[in-house]
């Protein structure tokens, strides 16, 4: 009910195992716990404070032992669900829980039994994958482990900007508004917005990335035991099947969560059977889960790319540099110049690279505005198997004076001279 005293304040009692779903208008609005436990996609809000959502945020404050909610704000909807799927969800993180102090207790070094569960979380667009892997992750932070957190959905990325595949070690619950951390994040650069555009790439990208981490297990029996969360893309017919065991395959993944979808979880636990190390889960989607249709996706991929540079109420202020065109390299992977047929082998047809690293001329107009990745690549040729430091954006190109000027998150030179472009752009909307 209202709350005497303000026009905007309304209180939500809730009972045990229940949920206050909320769309936040195009204001923002302030939420707190006035009584009782409650947690926003496994992440325990503190009792009292004041939280500020941003506009048009999606989200429930759930609560297992009942809880009272004071909002402060106009919704664009809130409501009560006592129905949800959160005790199954809970129920699949006492299982890995299980797995994973089975895995830290493993006294061999003995690489199967050290290794924690290695989760992937798959199912069609609006299913609810990333938010039951948020839950995953910070039920096991709070409880002491540091899982890994692998993002595979270069659409709706959740780490850094769309385009990118990235993994990072969570150390605590995430926090409800800022989400995940980008600051010890390893990132491989795409550069497109769907898988499709470069299959190739793409897996090339997975392979590296799980790679890397494949390695830094190998030092660290504490991450190896806490094990991964794997999100991936809505994706799952054709390629985006055949993507979907590439990287069931290529992570080694233990447990595959298939949420909302009986036909992908019969077709995944029958590919799968013979493998016994592999256990295939069906959970139900949450009726919470807000669908978004393509021009939303692309407006949150715009506003990802301005998160990124300007923070997620514009509170930061990017740097502005300019380079000369040769202090800098840009390149493009793939789709490059086809041989000519003279030069290949009688009989066969001409064909196009998908890993092939080109340079592209930097008074070309297409890079203006146009998100590069900063490579670390020492060499061209090391671009694909290096990860990138971060993204600049490209605000001018000055053919005149042989210039270009882009905005970075930080000041000061660019850590490399190698910057890869792709088929991403921004059109600034600040
Ligand atoms: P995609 O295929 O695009 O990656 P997804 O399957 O990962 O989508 P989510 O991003 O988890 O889906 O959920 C879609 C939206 O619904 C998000 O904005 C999320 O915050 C919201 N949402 C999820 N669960 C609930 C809930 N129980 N109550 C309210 N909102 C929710």
């Amino acid at each position: 009910g209202a709350v005497p005293g303000s026009a905007n304040l309304k209180q939500v009692k809730l009972e045990r195992e229940s949920e206050l779903r909320i769309e936040v208008s195009e204001e923002p609005l302030r939420l707190r716990v006035v009584n009782g436990t409650a947690e926003i996609f496994g992440s325990e809000l503190p009792p009292e404070i004041w939280r500020t959502f941003p506009p048009r945020m999606k989200f429930a404050v759930f609560t297992w032992y009942g809880a009272t909610i004071e909002m402060d704000g106009v919704t664009e909807t809130d409501y009560t669900a006592d129905e949800t799927p959160m005790v199954s969800y809970i129920n699949v993180h006492a299982i890995l829980d299980a797995r994973r102090r089975f895995a830290k207790a493993s006294t061999s070094n003995d690489p199967e039994s050290s290794q924690g569960p290695r989760v992937i979380v798959v199912g069609p667009t609006d299913s609810g994958k990333s938010t039951l892997t948020k839950m995953l992750l910070s039920w096991a932070a709070k409880q002491g482990w540091r899982p890994t957190f692998v993002d595979l959905d270069v659409g709706q990325g959740s780490i850094t900007i769309p385009g990118s595949i990235a993994a990072a070690p969570i150390e605590m619950p995430l926090d409800p508004v800022e989400g995940f951390p980008l600051d010890m994040a390893l990132v491989y650069y795409y550069g497109h917005a769907s898988p499709n555009m470069n299959v190739e790439l793409y897996k090339a990208l997975v392979k590296e990335l799980a790679q890397v981490l494949e390695k830094q297990f190998v030092g660290n029996p504490e991450s190896r035991a806490a094990g991964m969360v794997i999100n991936t893309m809505g994706w799952i017919e054709g390629i985006g099947y055949e993507l979907l065991l590439h990287a069931i395959d290529t992570f080694n993944a233990s447990v595959v969560l298939v949420l909302g979808q009986e036909k992908l979880f019969s077709r995944l636990k029958d590919v799968l059977r013979s493998k016994s190390n592999v256990d295939v889960v069906k959970l139900h989607k949450s009726g919470g889960v807000v669908a978004r249709v393509k021009e939303v996706r692309k407006r949150s991929r715009n506003f990802k790319i301005q998160e990124y540079f300007y923070g997620l109420s514009k509170e930061l202020s990017p740097y502005a540099n300019t380079s000369s065109f040769s202090d800098l390299q840009v390149f493009r992977i793939g789709g490059g110049p086809q041989a000519p047929k003279s030069a290949l082998p009688a009989g066969s047809t001409s064909v196009s690279n998908p890993l092939r690293v080109t340079p592209v001329n930097i008074d070309d107009r297409d890079l203006l505005h146009s998100v590069l990745a900063v490579s670390y690549a020492e060499e061209p040729d090391q671009i694909i198997s290096s990860n990138v430091s971060g993204f600049v954006y490209v605000t001018e190109v000055n053919v005149q004076k042989k210039k270009i000027t882009y905005l970075a998150p930080s000041p000061g030179t660019l850590p490399s001279k190698l910057l890869v472009a792709g088929s991403l752009a921004w059109l600034e909307s600040v």
